[in-house]
């Protein structure tokens, strides 16, 4: 079913790291730290529900002491040339490499991803390859359009940057904060989530490894509040780079408000739609949609789980769909035979639930799943669960729900389906599947969302394209080449030529 990233299968998988083998401790300004209130939380397996272990709780004061390291550590940072910068990218580009396996496991172990499907720190070392060059981008502008004047644009790093990150794909998130953020000369302070620490605090060995400076890049665990509400309001912090749900980027963004107007990059959640036209490849289109909405158990933001199917070709495209949705096997995330891991944990697991419960009182139809499924006795497992026919006012059609669950609902007219498709808050991915390349554009112009896949879903989304939301689903862009432009300021150069010349607000 999902095919394995070629780097998997060149490594032996080996058995788990043991827990007592990893260190969860901060990392700030260049050492490794517990909290300085020697605070701590458990941190469970979703599989096995036994602990894992005791990850440090950054304090107010760890995370001020972050960002005095990284704040510290900016002007230098930023005073290096993009080929010094770019070095220290690479290095840990190639040890994000060699690392793989122990990510998987990580990962598997905090979250339950399953091995078999963990393709990100190809992706991560991608990101961290790709921007180790972009640092030559940070270029301005020249103007001679004002007589006796040459002006010109600086643009230059923002200055200390803030990451807050969310547990579906810590390593991605991670690159992606991270290295945009370097190759402009920021320097950064990054808050995991307290669902899946242990991939980022793993990262921040091979940052200390690569040879990267002190408080260039701060590594913390903890919760929301107090440390990532700290980041959010500090006075010091320039910008604040958020990925999480939408009420939580509301508070991000109240809080940089109220503080000092920081600038705020939101990457927030998602309702994606799917529409797939009669004169679509059916059975690709049902097994890709499928593909999406299991990406990393439901838990992705990207995930099309509102699918629009035209009525001619209903029952064709759900028996494809429901083939592909109910195959992925259960069992073990650190089983490299395991293609569906449990839902990140407890709470996820009942957030789950309580959407079936909403889609179960409406006037759906249950297709599949709906209820939890039983592997060994254990894991917050969620059969793959499909509903048809359900009404546009249903909460599991307007809501998030980050689980294997989508929607199947029909159309008859493509006016009809794009008001549908268009009607949610949300504005983070959309698909279409047709062989009409005109009604496929017409389609893809008509979609609010920040990225469009035409007979494609959300994992085929390109590292070196923008990647951001419209509506409630964020602000700002990600992606090679556009993150690096959100943490530039630009500044105007004025240079008089002539000593009479005068320009006052373009006046001659
Ligand atoms: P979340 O909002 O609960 O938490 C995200 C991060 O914010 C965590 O590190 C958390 O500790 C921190 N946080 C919580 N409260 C805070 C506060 N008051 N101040 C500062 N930080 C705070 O989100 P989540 O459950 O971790 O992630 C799932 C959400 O992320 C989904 O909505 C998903 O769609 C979204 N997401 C979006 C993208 C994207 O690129 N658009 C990518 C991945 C995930």
């Amino acid at each position: 079913h999902f095919k394995p990233s070629p780097y998997l299968f060149s490594v032996k998988m080996g058995f788990p790291i043991p827990p007592e083998k990893i260190e969860f401790r901060h990392y700030i300004n260049g050492e490794f730290c517990e909290s300085s209130d020697k605070g701590s939380f458990e941190l469970k397996s979703p599989y096995s529900h036994e602990k894992i272990a005791d990850i440090c709780e950054a304090s107010v004061d760890d995370t001020n002491r972050a960002v005095a390291a990284a704040k510290a550590a900016f002007p230098a940072w930023a005073a290096q040339s993009p080929a010094e910068r770019g070095a220290l990218l690479k290095q840990l580009a190639a040890r994000i490499r060699t690392i793989h396996n122990e990510l998987a496991q990580l990962n598997a172990m905090d979250m339950g991803r399953p091995v078999s499907t963990y393709f990100d720190p190809i992706s991560a070392a991608m990101l961290f390859e790709n921007y180790a060059e972009a640092g030559y981008e940070a270029k301005g502008t020249t103007s001679l359009n004002t007589p006796g004047f040459v002006n010109m644009t600086f643009r230059q790093p923002i200055g200390p940057v803030a990451a807050i990150i969310p547990w579906n794909i810590p390593t991605i998130s991670f690159a992606l904060k991270v290295a945009p953020a370097l190759a402009a000369g920021c320097t950064i302070v990054l808050k995991s989530s307290e669902k899946a620490p242990l991939t980022p605090a793993r990262l921040a060995h091979e940052v200390h490894a690569a040879g990267f400076p002190p408080g260039v890049i701060n590594v913390l665990s903890g919760h929301g509040t107090p440390s990532g509400a700290t980041l959010a309001s500090h006075m010091d912090i320039r910008m604040v780079n958020f990925t999480g749900s939408t009420s939580t980027g509301r508070k991000i963004q109240a809080a940089a408000t109220s503080s000092n107007l920081k600038k705020v990059v939101l990457e927030l959640g998602g309702k994606s739609p799917a529409i797939i036209f009669e004169d679509a490849n059916i059975e690709k289109a049902a097994q890709e949609t499928s593909d999406s909405v299991h990406t990393v158990m439901g838990q992705a933001c990207t995930a099309n789980s509102r699918i629009y199917v035209q009525e001619s070709i209903a029952d064709r495209f759900k028996t494809a769909f429901l083939k592909a949705f109910t195959a992925p096997i259960k069992g073990d995330p650190l089983d490299p035979k395991t293609q569906q891991g449990p839902q990140a944990d407890g709470l996820q697991y009942e957030r789950i639930k309580s959407y079936i419960k909403a889609g179960t009182e409406g006037s759906g139809k249950l297709e599949t799943g709906g209820k939890p499924a039983q592997v060994d006795g254990k894991g917050y497992f969620i059969e793959p669960t499909l509903f048809s026919n359900v009404d546009e006012n249903n909460k599991t059609q307007i809501e998030e729900v980050f689980g294997p669950f989508a929607n199947l609902n029909t159309f008859k007219t493509e006016e009809e389906v794009m008001k549908k498709a268009n009607n949610t808050e949300y504005g983070l991915y959309a698909s279409v599947y047709t062989k009409d390349i005109n009604r496929a554009m017409r389609v893809a112009k008509a979609f609010e969302s920040g990225a469009v896949g035409i007979n494609c879903t959300s994992p085929s989304m390109g590292m070196d394209m923008p990647f951001g939301g419209w509506k409630s689903s964020g602000q700002g862009r990600e992606g090679f080449g556009y993150s690096l432009d959100e943490h530039l300021e630009i500044k105007t150069v004025l240079i008089k030529i002539e000593d009479d010349a005068f320009a006052g607000w373009g006046v001659e």
